[in-house]
């Protein structure tokens, strides 16, 4: 049997064992999945052990994505232009690191592809999602601007420097998210996104840019959080007619290409998506997210 996990502290909560077992039920492959709990201190033993236990494969989530940089012999293009793993593979001795964050996040905006290209992006936040995002739109759409809203103004700077050698055809800025020039661009922006933890369940109330409502209908709205499905600030984009996507693309697009990497195979998405609806779902309904 081939075994897979993910890494994260805590970990309890994570989807990806229903995600990866639901498509090794479903594809009668001989593949089991489990969610491992590792404390920052553990990690570099902990990649040893599962080497060292013939693991084929793992996801790595918060808090590891950026100190598994430095445990892997070998780097994909994207994982060091992102400065983060969310994907090792293990083979022999030998350990890669991916990041399928920028694949997942691409797949996600595909069918909006003609409203990116050479348009303005407002990307909220600077962590090491906001970075996949902003390699993943230089990478594949070249949007004129990417507008990148922190609360930290040091941390936006920090990306900018980072991916700007990346960025071809793309200019990159950024500004407070409390700034009320952020209002005044807002407007001109094709695509927004969050890439924040705040509107995520149980603070549902909440909404990266507050209650401020400049979205319209010729905009693409995403949100990375997936719990609650319908976070404050889509529902506000929805309001206005924007065209909404809930992270829970990402969070699947993510894993199928792991799945990819790792097996070969294509996720059967389609079949695993009402699973996933499902559960979040119930989740929903006992306030457990
Ligand atoms: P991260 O590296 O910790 O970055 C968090 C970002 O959010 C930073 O820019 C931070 O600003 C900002 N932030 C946090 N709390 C805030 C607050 N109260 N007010 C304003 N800004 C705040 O996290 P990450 O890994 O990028 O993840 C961000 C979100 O994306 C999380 O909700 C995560 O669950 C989600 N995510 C989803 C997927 C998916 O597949 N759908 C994948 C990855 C991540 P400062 O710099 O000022 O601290």
């Amino acid at each position: 049997m081939k075994r897979f996990g993910v890494i994260g502290h805590p970990i309890a909560h994570s989807l990806s064992p229903l995600l990866h077992n639901t498509a090794f039920s479903l594809l009668g492959l001989d593949c089991s999945y489990e969610a491992f709990d590792i404390d920052p201190a553990s990690l570099p033993a902990a990649i040893r052990e599962f080497k060292d236990q013939g693991f084929v494969g793992l996801n790595v989530t918060i808090p590891h994505k950026e100190s598994t940089l430095s445990l892997v012999d070998e780097l994909t293009d994207e994982a060091r232009a992102v400065g983060a793993v969310n994907t090792v593979t293990l083979s022999g001795s030998h350990v890669r690191g991916d990041n399928t964050d920028v694949y997942g996040v691409a797949a996600s905006l595909e069918q909006y592809r003609p409203e990116i290209r050479d348009r303005i992006v407002v990307l909220i936040g600077a962590g090491g999602s906001a970075r996949a995002i902003a390699y993943a739109l230089i990478d594949r759409f070249a949007p004129a601007e990417i507008v990148i809203a922190n609360r930290t103004q040091r941390r936006a700077q920090e990306l900018i420097a980072d991916i700007e050698p990346y960025a071809k055809e793309t200019s990159l800025r950024a500004i407070s998210v409390s700034d009320e020039n952020l209002d005044r661009l807002m407007p001109s922006a094709s695509v927004v996104i969050n890439a924040t933890p705040v509107g995520m369940f149980p603070l549902v109330d909440h909404s990266p840019i507050g209650d401020r409502t400049s979205f319209h209908s010729n905009q693409v709205v995403l949100d990375l959080i997936y719990t609650p499905l319908e976070t404050r600030f889509l529902s506000l984009a929805s309001k206005c007619g924007a065209r909404t996507i809930s992270g829970l693309e990402m969070f699947l697009h993510q894993g199928a290409r792991s799945f990819e990497i790792w097996l070969g195979r294509r996720m059967p998405l389609d079949q695993i998506r009402p699973v996933i609806l499902n559960q979040l779902h119930t989740r929903q309904t006992t306030a457990e997210p």
